[in-house]
């Protein structure tokens, strides 16, 4: 008898049962197999990374309105999820909101766990804070859904989620690897980065599904109205960004819904927002 594998496999079948989890704000069951601190710390261990290699704005009005959204949606969320027995998920987020200068880039993301990116080029196409208030909340609610781990899940297999710790602990320990297992960690970190966001820089590119694009759109229209923006901004937003040329970042790659269904979606969904919106308005 395998003793480390049977308690793998008793592992697997624990995680199994506690990690079809509910996806906050849709009910949508989901599996996602990657531990979350695991994935936090990948993913804020990138993040950090990726602000030292871009050019960040350190002050002035984008940044302060970025700031502004942000901490807003924070509110929300916090509200939210107490309000709803979920006050024990709140730790699963380390919020931080920043701004790349790079006017030719349109494009935004919250890495799992809640680092957000925006860049100035995307603004450009938000043209208000309304605006910017669509895609943050959409990026947020990537995040808030945990996409990213559930790609991961889907993209590894189960048993290559969880072995996820075991990845960190190696990356911690500098642990001894056969060229074997080396390989394998390698292309995890590689789903890892691409999961978290920024694909494009490791060769992997991982899109999000149509699936996990119309819940971010959902659950963001949510957060629009919790907060005061205008959930009427969204539709228009998307249009514009349909209409934006030049080339395709991964978050806005391939998947997202079809433009008529994304907007008879976004129409058909803001009536149930501003209801959310009511009952937990941000102060
Ligand atoms: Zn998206």
């Amino acid at each position: 008898m395998n003793w480390n594998k049977a308690l793998f496999g008793l592992l697997v079948a624990v995680m199994l049962v506690s990690s079809c989890a509910k996806v906050p704000f849709t009910g949508r069951r989901q599996l996602k197999m990657v531990p979350i601190p695991t994935i936090n710390n990948m993913s804020f261990a990138q993040y950090d990374a990726f602000l030292k290699e871009n050019k960040i704005i350190n002050g002035g009005s984008e940044v302060a309105m970025v700031r502004r959204i942000g901490n807003k949606m924070v509110k929300a969320v916090d509200l939210y999820y107490k309000q709803n027995g979920l006050g024990d998920k709140l730790s699963e987020f380390n919020w931080e909101f920043n701004v790349v200068d790079n006017d030719s880039v349109v494009n935004a993301f919250c890495m799992p766990g809640g680092k957000v990116v925006v860049y100035t080029g995307i603004m450009k196409v938000a043209q208000n804070e309304d605006g910017l208030a669509v895609v943050m909340g959409h990026e947020i609610a990537h995040a808030l859904a945990h996409h990213g781990n559930e790609r991961m899940t889907q993209t590894l297999g189960v048993q290559g989620a969880i072995s996820g710790i075991d990845l960190v602990l190696a990356a911690r320990t500098g642990m001894a690897e056969t060229p074997e297992e080396a390989q394998k960690r390698a292309y995890t970190r590689q789903v890892f980065a691409a999961a978290a966001g920024v694909g494009a820089q490791v060769g992997i590119l991982l899109p999000f599904s149509r699936k996990h694009e119309s819940e971010a759109d959902k659950i963001g229209l949510y957060l629009l109205a919790m907060c005061g923006y205008d959930v009427d901004a969204a539709a228009p937003f998307w249009q514009r960004m349909a209409k934006t040329g030049g080339q395709a970042p991964p978050e806005f790659l391939s998947t997202h819904p079809h433009p008529e269904t994304r907007q008879a979606n976004l129409t058909k969904w803001a009536a149930e927002a501003r209801e959310i919106g009511k009952k937990y308005p941000v102060k």
